[in-house]
C-alpha cells in the first residue's frame, strides 16, 4: 500500500510509539483498536486522559500522586507517621504497598541523584522531605533503588538526616541488584523490607 497515507490515522500511530514498550506494530494495533471504538468511547478514552493530566497533581505532605490534597496513605489515621520510607517513583510505594507489610508513610522522591545525567538534589522533592522531619519522626528508610543512581542518593540523604539525630536504615538486598522495585515479587520485597539495615 505504497503512498496510501491516512494522515490523523499517522498521527495516533505516531503517539503511541511513543510510549514505553510499544513498537510501530503494536503501535498500528492500537491505532486501528482506537478507531473501531464508537464515538462515546472514544470520547471517554481521551476524556481519561485529560482528567488523568488536570486532576492528579503531588500529595502536599508526601509528592506521591493523589487527586485530592492529602494521598490516601497520608489521610489515613492508621499510618505511622513517625516512619517515612523514600522511595524514587509513584509506583515504587505501590508495590511497597503491596506487601501489606508496611504501616508508615511514603516520601517519593520523583528520580534519583544521577551526576552523569545532571539530575541533582534539587530536582528532587528533598527538600519537601527535610520540612516534614518534625519530632514526631523516628526513622526514614531508603527505598530507593538498588542502582548506582539509587544507592547514591540513600547516602546522600543518609549523610543529611543522620545529624539529625533520625534513624535511618535502608532496604536489604533481596531485591535483583540493578533492578527496578517496581518489578520485584511481594514476598522479595516484603523480606528486603523485614531485613533492613542502619545506614
Ligand atoms: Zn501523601
Amino acid at each position: 500500500m505504497a503512498g496510501y497515507n491516512v494522515a490523523p490515522l499517522e498521527n495516533l500511530v505516531e503517539q503511541f510509539e511513543k510510549m514505553p514498550g510499544i513498537g510501530y506494530k503494536t503501535a498500528q494495533r492500537l491505532a486501528y483498536y482506537v478507531l473501531n471504538l464508537s464515538k462515546t468511547e472514544a470520547e471517554n478514552f481521551s476524556k481519561a486522559i485529560t482528567d488523568a493530566h488536570e486532576k492528579i497533581h503531588y500529595c502536599r505532605v508526601c509528592c506521591n500522586l493523589t487527586d485530592q490534597e492529602l494521598c490516601p496513605v497520608c489521610r489515613s489515621e492508621k499510618r505511622d507517621k513517625s516512619v517515612i520510607c523514600v522511595v524514587e517513583t509513584p509506583r515504587d510505594a505501590m508495590a511497597m504497598e503491596a506487601t501489606n507489610e508496611y504501616k508508615g508513610t511514603y516520601h517519593v522522591l520523583h528520580g534519583a541523584i544521577s551526576p552523569l545525567n545532571d539530575i541533582g538534589p534539587d530536582d528532587l522533592s528533598v527538600k519537601e522531605l527535610l520540612s516534614r522531619l518534625t519530632a514526631d519522626v523516628s526513622e526514614v528508610i531508603m527505598a530507593t533503588n538498588p542502582t548506582v543512581e539509587g544507592d547514591a542518593t540513600a547516602m546522600y540523604l543518609s549523610r543529611l538526616l543522620k545529624p539529625m539525630g533520625l534513624k535511618v536504615t535502608r532496604l536489604a538486598y533481596g531485591i535483583p541488584v540493578g533492578g527496578d522495585l517496581e518489578y520485584a515479587d511481594q514476598v522479595t520485597l516484603a523480606r528486603a523490607l523485614e531485613g533492613r539495615n542502619e545506614l
